[in-house]
């Protein structure tokens, strides 16, 4: 089912789209949780990793590459960030298309 992130992605909502390729893009979090805090979404509806299959690898890999790029560009690599993806109400998922948080600034702590 679709959600407000295949608007976001067929530019129906005006979004500040930080990176964009053929599978995927990333925003800046609506609702921060640390100074910065973006989302890497891909194009293709996957729900959460629960509805990945081996048909998605090459998309999951690229959006692991993709944080990789962009904590490069907004000079976080060294000094350190976080990659965090919610799968499922129960694990504090809220919008059901596959996305993976960038965290860098104030750690989350497990
Ligand atoms: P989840 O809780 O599903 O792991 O993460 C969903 C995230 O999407 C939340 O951090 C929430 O703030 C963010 N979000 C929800 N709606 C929008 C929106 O319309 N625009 C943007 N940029 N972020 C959104």
């Amino acid at each position: 089912m679709s959600t407000i992130f295949s608007k976001i992605i067929n530019k129906e909502i005006p979004t500040d789209i930080q990176y964009e390729d053929d599978l995927c893009i990333a925003i800046n979090d609506i609702n921060p949780k640390a100074k910065i805090h973006l989302l890497i979404i891909p194009k293709k509806e996957i729900q959460n990793i629960n509805s990945a299959d081996e048909n998605d690898q090459e998309i999951l890999g690229h959006l692991l590459l993709v944080c990789k790029k962009l904590a490069v560009d907004l000079k976080i690599s060294e000094s350190g960030y976080q990659i965090l993806t919610n799968i499922g109400e129960g694990g504090g998922q809220t919008v059901m298309h596959l996305h993976f948080h960038l965290l860098s600034g104030n750690a989350v702590t497990l």
